[in-house]
């Protein structure tokens, strides 16, 4: 066996995949077909749950460093140029004014990370760099995946070298994080439903050093411009940076419409012009065997709202702690069957949040009228119009907290049933819950540590409220399994509030397995549920 894990693609799931499987131990192989990270405009958004998942993972402070300064705004704007007074603007706190927001509140309401600007060609070779320190992780680029065989206990993968050359890896498990148009599930035979190919626009990746400091009307991430053309600049990580999207008929077109949207004279440089096309995809299964899916391979979301990558990041540190814990020994059947259970649910819910935020902006865009810039009564009228709609159905793409946080895991096997519907799902609302199957919401504690900074990396029965409970039962069924198990003691009269119950039990990616205010009746069934032993 080469290795435990053979990773297919070095996007940013494949590289947290990676990185989450090498901080377990667990030797893993990634492959990658380009020659090395390529500078290529996509997502520039890591969303609060991407950043508590890589706070917990030790790298949230590498990847701020070399995402957009934390003073810098995160506002949107609607305008007709970046020199006329905005249609709209809608502020958002700065990743300084986020954190400011969360040390001062506490009430489960907000995530323990702010979000993070990061572009997505800098977010992969940071990903890579760290990637690359872990002793259990080999990452090869210029390494394309052919083809895979699956015997009894192991995959083995074709694999092309750079040189032509064909060889063989083989691995306990083998994850396609090959994006959109996977190999891997393509060999699976695993279609996506759904509707493709909705809209298609150019991209442009220019680089302007002075724009960001010139621009006057409010500095922001996210500039619409209200043209019928559907054009939008997004500032890029160092501000020297932007794409551009717009709906023309070719490359040539894309640097007009730059210069019409800045309408300031700049010196600039078109780096990349591409097509892409907005999908609303979901594949029908998220792997088969000892093959698994994660990331674009199996959802594919129109960029609004920012929830691709975001979703694959949870796909990722979700399979890392159930290949973990089946290769340790100690995680049962079910622990891998679930994976698909649980986040197939999430990609769907999120391919829908999609959805509903791009139809938002289809809605403000409806509104635009060819006299939109005139200086007449018709031309204010349309622009009035148009903002009055654009300030309810654009903040459908900034605002989705819920959709964000909010995801719960609904009829898992590996989650203990507590009887009821539980609380609903709500793309922009985020209300903080402990219902089984929901990740932990964040508290600070009396000494002021986050309550999450305080769970390791198995298991926690976290005791809340003097820990009057005798526990003793359910400690030892869960030891028995093999699994790691920290018992944590919290007197807080704040984290008990929040949880809502005396007693959580919560999995190594913080979501609550079970929860109680007494011992549970049955530790053994228990203990036996969420380790995966009962299919
Ligand atoms: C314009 C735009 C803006 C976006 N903005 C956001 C945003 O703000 N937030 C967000 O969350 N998402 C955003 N997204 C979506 C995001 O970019 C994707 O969801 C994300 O890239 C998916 O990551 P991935 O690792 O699953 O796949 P990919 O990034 O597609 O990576 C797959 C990798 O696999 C490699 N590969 C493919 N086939 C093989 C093979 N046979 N062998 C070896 N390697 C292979 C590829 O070269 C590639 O490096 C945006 C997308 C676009 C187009």
């Amino acid at each position: 066996m080469d290795t435990q894990v053979l990773i297919v693609g070095a996007g940013p799931v494949g590289l947290t995949l990676a990185i989450a499987l090498g901080r377990r131990g667990v030797r893993c192989i990634l492959i990658e077909q380009k020659p090395a990270p390529a500078k290529l405009p996509k997502m520039e958004r890591c969303n609060a749950r991407t950043m508590e998942i890589y706070r917990r993972m030790g790298i949230v402070e590498k990847v701020r460093a070399v995402g957009l300064p934390a003073h810098c705004p995160m506002d949107v704007f609607i305008v007709t140029s970046l020199i006329e007074p905005p249609l709209l603007h809608l502020p958002y706190p700065s990743v300084a004014e986020a954190r400011a927001q969360i040390a001062a509140k506490n009430d489960g309401s907000l995530p323990l990370e702010p979000y993070q600007l990061i572009s997505q060609y800098t977010l992969e070779p940071l990903l890579k760099a760290i990637a690359e320190t872990l002793p259990a992780v080999t990452v090869r680029y210029g390494c394309t995946f052919v083809s895979f065989a699956e015997g009894s206990d192991a995959v083995t993968a074709e694999v092309e070298n750079a040189d032509g050359t064909l060889a063989r890896i083989a691995a306990r498990y083998l994850v396609g994080c090959d994006g959109g148009g996977s190999a891997v599930r393509r060999q699976l035979g695993i279609k996506l439903a759904g509707e493709a190919n909705i809209m298609q626009f150019r991209q442009a990746l220019i680089r302007c050093d002075d724009l960001y400091a010139r621009i006057s009307i409010g500095k922001g991430r996210h500039y619409h411009v209200a043209d019928g053309k559907a054009t939008f600049l997004i500032v890029q990580d160092d501000t020297r940076h932007f794409t551009l999207h717009a709906s023309v008929e070719n490359d040539a077109e894309m640097a007009a419409m730059f210069e019409r949207t800045v309408a300031m004279p700049v010196d600039y440089q078109m780096l990349y012009v591409g097509e892409w096309k907005q999908n609303l995809l979901l594949a029908e299964r998220y792997g088969a065997g000892r093959v698994f899916l994660a990331g674009d391979a199996v959802h594919l979301m129109i960029p609004t709202g920012g929830l691709g990558m975001n979703s694959g990041v949870g796909d990722a540190v979700d399979l890392a702690w159930k290949l973990a814990a089946v290769l340790e020994g100690w995680g049962g059947p079910g622990l891998l069957a679930a994976y698909e259970i649980e986040r197939r649910q999430v990609g769907e819910r999120n391919v829908a949040a999609s959805g509903f935020a791009a139809r938002g902006r289809r809605a403000w865009r409806a509104e635009y009228r060819p006299c939109i810039r005139d200086n007449t009564p018709e031309g204010a009228a349309a622009r009035a119009h148009l903002a009055r709609v654009a300030d309810r159905e654009q903040r459908k793409s900034n605002e989705m907290i819920g959709a964000e946080l909010g995801y719960r895991y609904v009829g898992s096997p590996i989650i203990w049933p507590e009887p009821g519907e539980g609380p609903p799902h709500a793309f922009i609302d985020y209300r903080p819950t402990t219902w089984p199957g929901a990740r932990l919401p964040h508290v600070w504690l009396k000494d002021g540590s986050a309550l999450h900074d305080r769970l390791g990396e198995g298991y926690t029965l976290l005791r809340l409220n003097g820990a009057r409970a005798d526990t003793g039962a359910l400690e030892r069924a869960l030891r028995a399994t093999g699994a790691p198990l920290d018992v944590l003691d919290i007197d807080d009269a704040v984290a008990r509030d929040v949880c809502g119950r005396d007693l959580l039990l919560l999995r190594p990616d913080l979501h609550v397995a079970w929860r109680g205010n007494r011992a549970p009746e049955e530790p053994e069934r228990l203990a036996a549920i969420v380790t995966g032993r009962i299919l």
